[in-house]
């Protein structure tokens, strides 16, 4: 397994107060593959994601990173890049100080942060140098993205990237990722929208009420008849 980013088996969380946010939820995701995790509001997404980031523990099962069990360890979550929501950057500051500064202060040595090679990935360009006051929402975002992309992780793991921007943003966050997972990489990114993870993914995961209920290739899942289900709970 050590060679498979990721394998959740049987993986549940419950709240405090017993409320249940993800039940029995298994999936693998495979290297190179954009895995989208797709489901209305509240159907245990972000929980998910949040326990493969390693912020918060799953009550039942478990999760696999690389072949590591995982916990927050820093041996495997060191192999992983996240994306929560759209960080406090220092609006004073450029783009490119943030980040140095952002690396520096997660103890990680100053040569290893790949700085240029995640810059260009994501697609950031010359606003790098600009001050992160006068950027607009996208580019916040995508300069969060540059973030997770430091080091330039085996995982990359986003929650909602693209919540809040217009379609050439959207657009623009698709080749983003896409270009991640060209070098070889893996990424998992969640959303609400079919359409974006049509277009964006080359395998879904359909979570509804913290149960898995559709897995597979975008095609797969496009080509079977729940997809319409899908499209009706969904998109
Ligand atoms: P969204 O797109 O709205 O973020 P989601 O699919 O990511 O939805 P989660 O945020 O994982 O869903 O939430 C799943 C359920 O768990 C929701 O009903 C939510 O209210 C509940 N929940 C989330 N975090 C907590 C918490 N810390 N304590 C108790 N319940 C929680």
């Amino acid at each position: 397994l050590a060679d498979v980013p990721v394998v959740l088996s049987h993986l549940g969380k419950a709240y405090g107060g017993g409320f249940r946010a993800v039940t029995d939820v298994s999936f693998r995701v495979e290297r190179g593959q954009v895995l989208g995790l797709l489901g209305p509001n509240g159907a245990g997404k972000t929980t998910a994601l949040r326990m493969l980031m390693g912020l918060i523990h799953p009550t039942e099962g478990e999760i696999r990173v690389f072949g590591h069990r995982i916990t927050p360890s820093a041996s495997v979550l060191s192999r992983v890049g996240a994306f929560v929501e759209g960080p406090g950057f220092l609006p004073h500051l450029s783009g490119r100080d943030n980040l140095e500064l952002s690396w520096a202060a997660a103890g990680r040595p100053s040569g290893d942060a790949d700085l240029e090679a995640a810059l260009e990935l994501a697609g950031l360009g010359e606003s790098i140098e600009r001050k992160v006051k006068t950027y607009s929402q996208g580019m916040r975002q995508r300069l969060a993205v540059a973030q997770a992309m430091l080091g330039l992780p085996d995982l990359l793991v986003l929650d909602e990237p693209t919540n809040g921007l217009d379609p050439p943003q959207i657009r623009e966050m698709r080749e983003a990722l896409r270009r991640y997972a060209a070098t070889g990489r893996t990424v998992v990114v969640s959303s609400h929208l079919l359409a974006e993870v049509e277009q964006t993914c080359t395998h879904c995961v359909v979570m509804a009420r913290g149960r898995l209920v559709a897995q597979g290739s975008v095609t797969e899942l496009l080509s079977a008849a729940t997809s319409v289900a899908v499209a009706i709970d969904v998109g």
